[in-house]
């Protein structure tokens, strides 16, 4: 049996009901903070997660699914029987072999989607219209040990707001708003028992300071470590923050923090941020450990956790990263982001997933022959009148019928036979009460939508 690939997973109904559930809130809540979609491709070119998620990351280092993509699948003219007559097709075919190689490139499935968002802003100009308030719903893929709440495909909802300096893409007010969308998002789908934690990691003038402090604070106990930090000591202090080994984190308790190193601006900024969140009532709290898996980030670095989600608690994650589209090539964009696990905020939610699945209103039994054609008119008049209906199958007994009708939870059930198309009118069956009525065919939608309203 070919089952799906480890780490990926069938979403099914009525799962889907959930997803599409918060997929429809989070496009309103988007919607009302004037952020517009955008749609970038699952794969791209190897070098722009290398150089816009960072060498170092885990991500890039470990977990990404890359390939050698040649333009074209071409044999060599090598497989041509010898001959002089073959001579002239073995030249052409070894030179279309040759480019075809020469076309060949890296690619890569996304594992996150700001790389991806930051190259359309540069490829398309988009700083031309001022500041870019995007956001993107999707799968991303990682290498990682799946486990519960961790997949090889997973899905991300995110956004990103991106533009010159001018258009006000720097300002704290923007990483204050952000945020805010962000516990507006999480109350509107009922996620309750959040956690906002905060951090400032400076710009990278004020990590070079902090980077050999801790250098320096690392090199006498750097040996008693697991050896991903030994690596990261020398190549990336920051990333020890993100080490996870129990053993490990007394030490890492110990070390420096980037808060004793912000300069002036960078204090001022995060400060302001703090101030305008209180403002608005949105609570959080700071820790000066968060260092967030990417690069890129600048300044303010957040994470949303939430305690029902056992070890893999981080339900979202985000930050600002203005140095990004420089990295990528591109002009000077300040920029801060977002991407929800959306598999977790489903995952957080399940328990109500009863309550948004929409069950059929009626479900209609067609009773023998020729009685599918008078089923599909009426099912037809019934779903325009924005009715969810069910319909079956003029072979079925009336048994199966009300089998069928059970099984997917309709409120109605409802009779089409020869008597009731004669008289126009049918018989309308309330399940859960047993109670049922013959209705003419003009009252049928009215009473229908009527009850599922009281
Ligand atoms: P990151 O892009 O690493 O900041 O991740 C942002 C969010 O995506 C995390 O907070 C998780 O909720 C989610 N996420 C990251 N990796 C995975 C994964 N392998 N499986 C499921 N969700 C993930």
């Amino acid at each position: 049996m070919i089952k799906a690939p480890r780490g990926t997973r069938d979403l099914l109904p009525p799962d889907t009901a959930l997803w599409n559930f918060v997929e429809a809130a989070v496009r309103d809540v988007f919607r009302a903070y004037n952020f517009q979609e955008i749609r970038t491709p699952i794969f791209e070119s190897t070098d722009l997660f290398a150089r816009g998620v960072g060498e170092e990351t885990d991500i890039v280092a470990k977990e990404m699914f890359t390939w050698e993509d040649r333009g074209r699948t071409l044999d060599s003219g090598d497989n041509l029987p010898p001959g002089p007559q073959f001579e002239a097709i073995k030249q052409q075919t070894d030179a279309m072999y040759a480019a075809s190689r020469r076309r060949s490139q890296s690619l890569t499935l996304r594992p996150e989607n700001t790389a991806g968002v930051v190259r359309a802003y540069i490829e398309h100009k988009l700083w031309d219209r001022g500041l870019n308030k995007l956001f993107y719903i999707g799968p991303q893929f990682r290498r990682e040990r799946p486990q519960k709440g961790r997949y090889r495909q997973f899905y991300q909802i995110g956004a990103e707001v991106i533009g010159p300096s001018t258009s006000g893409s720097e300002s704290p007010a923007r990483d204050a708003e952000v945020l805010e969308l962000l516990a507006t998002l999480l109350d509107r789908l009922g996620v309750t028992g959040w956690t906002l934690e905060l951090n400032s990691i400076g710009t990278p003038e004020d990590r070079v300071k902090f980077n050999e402090a801790l250098r320096k604070a690392l090199e006498p106990v750097v040996g008693k470590m697991c050896a991903d930090c030994q690596r990261r000591a020398i190549t990336n202090p920051l990333r020890v923050f993100d080490c996870k080994v129990t053993e490990d984190q007394p030490i890492i308790e110990k070390l420096p923090r980037i808060s004793q190193f912000l300069g002036e601006a960078s204090r001022a900024h995060f400060a302001e941020v703090q101030e305008i969140l209180k403002s608005v009532e949105v609570p959080f709290t700071l820790n000066d450990r968060l260092v967030r898996g990417l690069d890129y980030y600048t300044r303010t670095a957040f994470e949303f956790t939430h305690g029902a989600l056992g070890s893999q608690n981080a339900i979202l994650g985000g930050g600002r990263y203005d140095g990004l589209s420089e990295a990528l090539g591109g002009p000077a964009a300040p920029g801060i982001g977002f991407a929800i696990g959306e598999d977790r905020l489903v995952m957080s939610l399940a328990d109500s997933a009863e309550s948004v699945v929409r069950k059929p209103d009626a479900y209609i039994a067609p009773l023998g022959a020729g009685m599918n054609r008078e089923a599909a008119r009426l099912a037809r008049e019934l779903r325009r009148h924005d009715l969810v209906v069910d319909l079956g199958d003029e072979s079925f007994r009336l048994k199966k019928s009300f089998e069928a009708a059970d099984k997917i939870g309709a409120r109605y059930l409802l009779i089409v036979g020869e008597d009731e198309v004669k008289a126009d009118a049918f018989a309308l069956k309330h399940l859960a009460s047993g109670e049922q009525q013959t209705i003419p065919r003009g009252e049928l939608a009215k009473r229908i939508s009527q009850s599922s309203s009281s």
